[in-house]
Parts: C-alpha cells; sequence; structure tokens
C-alpha cells in the first residue's frame, strides 16, 4: 500500500511537519483509521506500539481541533489521551507537539511522581491536549484541579497494558465523568474480556482497525531460546556480549532488584549497562533513555513496566534474562526490536523454573522458539519441553512429551535457521495450516 499522507486529507501543517518528521507514507493503522477519525467516528484498534499508532490518532485529533478553535475551560482539556506510564505519557506529547508544531494548540502532560504544582498551573488556562496517567489526573480531579466538560475527544491508550497495571478500576470513575457527546477511542495490543466489556461502556458504533496481530510481527524477528540454569545467566549474558554485533541491546527482568542486579554486573565487567525500573527518579530514567538512545549506553536492562512504549529505533537484540509469565509481555518485549520495519533478534534464558512460562508463550505467538546452544548449557531436563535439539554434543534429549505441534518442529531442526524459517514460512500469518490444534487463537485475536 502506498497511500499517501495528502490522500488521507490532512491540511497542510500537518503535512508540513510530516514531512520535517521524514514520514513518507502512512502505516496501515494511519492509512486505515485516519479517515474514520477525521469524519468524527468512534474507533477500536487493536495494535501495539511501533505500529505508528500514536500518529493514527494524534493527526487526526490535532486537525479537528484546529478546525474548531473553541478555547479550552479553564482547568479543562478538549483531547484527553489516557496512557499507563509516564514515559509513554512523555512520548505522546512530544509527538502532538512535532506533529502539531506549525498549529499553535497546548499540549500538557500529567504524571504522577513528580511535583504537582507545574500541572496544576498548566491546566488552568485550560489545555486543547492533555497527555495523563490515571490516577494522577483522579487525584487532581479529587483536589478540584482538573475539571472534565471540555473534553471532545478521549482516547484510551494501551487498555491492556491498564488492566495489568492495575489502572482498569481507575479508568472507569474517569469515563463517568466525562461528557456523553465526544469522540472516543480505545486501543489495545490484546483484547482480555475486561477490555471487551469496557468498550461497550465507553465506544459508541466504534470502528475497529486492527493491525500486526502481535504474533506475526513476532515473526519479523528471529527468536532463540537457551536453556540455563538461574545460577549461569549472568555468565551467559556476559558471554553473549562479547559478541560486538550485539550494538543495543534491551535485557529484560521480571523485578527492578533483578535489573539492578545484572546492570552492576554487567557494568563491572566492562559492559556499560543502565538500569530502568520504577524505583528510579523520572530523571535518572530520561537519563538512562537518553544514553542508551544516543548510543552512549550499550545496554539497558529494564522491566517490562518500565520498558512499555520505549521508543528506540535500532535496538539490534532484545534479551529476556527471565520470561515474563504474562506470554502478551513477551511479545511487547520483543516488539522492542524489529521497529519501523527492520528486523531484529531475540534470545530468551529459560531455567528449569520457566519452561511453563515458554510454553504459554509458544501457544500465543503460535511459534515453536528454535533452541540456540551456548556454553552454560542448562544441566537438566530440557527434554521435557518438547523442543528439538541438534546442537553440537547435545546430551539433551527431547521427549517430545510438550507441545508438538503438529509435527513441525522435529528433532532436528530447532537449532537451524533454515529450519526455523523454512517453518515460518510455511504457517500462514492467521494461524491457517499450521498444522497446530486450533483453538490456541492468542489473546489478541
Ligand atoms: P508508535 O507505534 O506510535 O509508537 O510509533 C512507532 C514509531 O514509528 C515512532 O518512532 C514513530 O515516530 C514512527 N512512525 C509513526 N508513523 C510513521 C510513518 N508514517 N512513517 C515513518 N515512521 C513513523
Amino acid at each position: 500500500m502506498t497511500l499517501s499522507f495528502s490522500e488521507l486529507a490532512l491540511v497542510e501543517p500537518i503535512q508540513r511537519a510530516l514531512r520535517a518528521e521524514n514520514y513518507e507514507h502512512p502505516t496501515p493503522i494511519q492509512a486505515q483509521a485516519i479517515p474514520h477519525l477525521l469524519a468524527g467516528r468512534d474507533l477500536l484498534g487493536i495494535a501495539q506500539t511501533g505500529t505508528g499508532k500514536t500518529a493514527a490518532f494524534a493527526l487526526p485529533i490535532l486537525q479537528r481541533l484546529a478546525e474548531n478553535r473553541a478555547p479550552a475551560p479553564r482547568n479543562s482539556m478538549r483531547a484527553l489521551v489516557l496512557t499507563p506510564t509516564r514515559e509513554l505519557a512523555l512520548q505522546i506529547a512530544d509527538s502532538f507537539r512535532g506533529y502539531g508544531r506549525h498549529m499553535g494548540l497546548r499540549t500538557a502532560v500529567i504524571f504522577g511522581g513528580v511535583s504537582q504544582g507545574p500541572q496544576v498551573d498548566a491546566l488552568r488556562r485550560g489545555i486543547d491536549i492533555l497527555v495523563a496517567t490515571p490516577g494522577r489526573l483522579l487525584d487532581l480531579h479529587q483536589q478540584g484541579h482538573v475539571r472534565y466538560d471540555g473534553v471532545s475527544v478521549f482516547v484510551l491508550d494501551e487498555a491492556d497494558r491498564m488492566l495489568d497495571m492495575g489502572f482498569i478500576r481507575d479508568i472507569r470513575r474517569i469515563v463517568p465523568l466525562l461528557p456523553k457527546q465526544r469522540q472516543s477511542l480505545l486501543f489495545s495490543a490484546t483484547m482480555p474480556d475486561e477490555i471487551n466489556r469496557l468498550i461497550g461502556t465507553l465506544l459508541k458504533d466504534p470502528v475497529r482497525v486492527e493491525v500486526t496481530p502481535a504474533a506475526t510481527t513476532v515473526e519479523r524477528i528471529e527468536q532463540r531460546v537457551m536453556f540455563v540454569d538461574t545460577g549461569n545467566k549472568r555468565a551467559l549474558l556476559a558471554s553473549l556480549l562479547g559478541d560486538k554485533t550485539i550494538a543495543r541491546a534491551l535485557v529484560f527482568t521480571r523485578t527492578k532488584h533483578g535489573a539492578n542486579r545484572v546492570a552492576e554486573g554487567l557494568a563491572k565487567g566492562g559492559i556499560g549497562a543502565e538500569a530502568i525500573h520504577g524505583n528510579k527518579s523520572q530523571s535518572q530514567r530520561q537519563r538512562a533513555l537518553g544514553n542508551f538512545r544516543d548510543g552512549r549506553t550499550r545496554v539497558l536492562v529494564a522491566t517490562d513496566i518500565a520498558a512499555r512504549g520505549i521508543d528506540i529505533d535500532g535496538i539490534t537484540h532484545v534479551i529476556n534474562f527471565e520470561l515474563p509469565n504474562v506470554p502478551e509481555s513477551y511479545v511487547h518485549r520483543i516488539g522492542r526490536t524489529a521497529r519501523a520495519g527492520a528486523d531484529g533478534i531475540a534470545i530468551s534464558f529459560c531455567d528449569h523454573s520457566e519452561k511453563g512460562f515458554l510454553r504459554d508463550i509458544e501457544k500465543v505467538t503460535r511459534q515453536k522458539i528454535a533452541v540456540a546452544e551456548h556454553a552454560f548449557r542448562a544441566s537438566v531436563g530440557q527434554g521435557a519441553n518438547g523442543h528439538g535439539h541438534n546442537g553440537s554434543g547435545g546430551s539433551h534429549g527431547h521427549n517430545g512429551n510438550g507441545h508438538n505441534h503438529g509435527g513441525h518442529h522435529g528433532s532436528g531442526n530447532g537449532n537451524g535457521r533454515g529450519g526455523e524459517f523454512a517453518n515460518r514460512r510455511r504457517r500462514s500469518r492467521r494461524g491457517g495450516g499450521h498444522g497446530r490444534p486450533q483453538g490456541h487463537a492468542p489473546a489478541h485475536a
């Protein structure tokens, strides 16, 4: 599809800003969503970060706000975007400012963990676009600093992550406060039941736009699993990072302490690494992200929540130091590489206790992850996972009592690139013909 932005009926100041961003063509979600949003429809967008969804909602919102120059009432906003993390809030606000640079609209950001004074001040005069995390917004509302009567567009971004982070109750409290007459958009990468229920209360006759289901995004990423005992993970990580082709690696741990320990261990070994997680101050996080983005730090170690929405091009490798216990998190994590159409490599360490997580991930992504050999191979029980092996000297049998998906992964191709890519091609995007039992539809479908 080579639609151009000018075919999307976006006004000239937006076109100019897009040229400055070097955006040549709309991404699929932009091409599909923007015409409906310009026409004022509600929208259900099933998409994850990396698809261009921010511009998909920001561009039509800017255009509609610019067409109707009614000022926002005091302490209120004309467009309200709710998003789960402060990093994401900052990025979205930056996007609005960038795309709207020639439009003279005012954007503000609200999130917790910093003093509220400047946020209250920014709101006081009324704001065109407010990007907020739910907790601080409710807090300011309860203190009487926020009114919702100016809202004509409401965006709930990353709804599934809101659910994971326990924000759904906050959302349920905010929605009834919004004017009934409004345009509403909801974006989510996956569609758990609770999000489906929310759609009913939030959206009126929405257009549904679904792009790059997680499982297909994942197909662009070369994935490997390394079975390793817990105590050897740090040594394995250090040895992998000895390979200089790993230019920019994002390493995931399950806990904040884990992130600190891994980053400190690497730094002691002379590998430039920093950690970001919820216990770091906003300025520490911004600094670490900036260093990583600019290439001053080669390795960023992050927890899921801190990494959510990290929008950094050129991440060559995602390394799961620990596997996430929620399969969708795996998809989000590895999607940090392979941004903007690039390919990427994802390596997951899996110890004995994590094999169940691996199985769940493979079910959701409908892909079997190839096993890679390494010097710190786990000493026990790889066979239980049913992964084929043909690694040199591999003494680890596979008894196939895990999930043998229709025989595509017999023994012998689990470690071979050719085998894996051949398998990928054989699978259809939607799962037809992959030979696995149906009913493994990914949660995002
Ligand atoms: P998002 O999914 O909104 O997080 O966007 C992912 C990345 O794609 C961001 O770095 C955007 O700046 C970039 N992007 C969004 N739309 C386009 C486009 N039409 N052309 C090129 N890059 C884009």
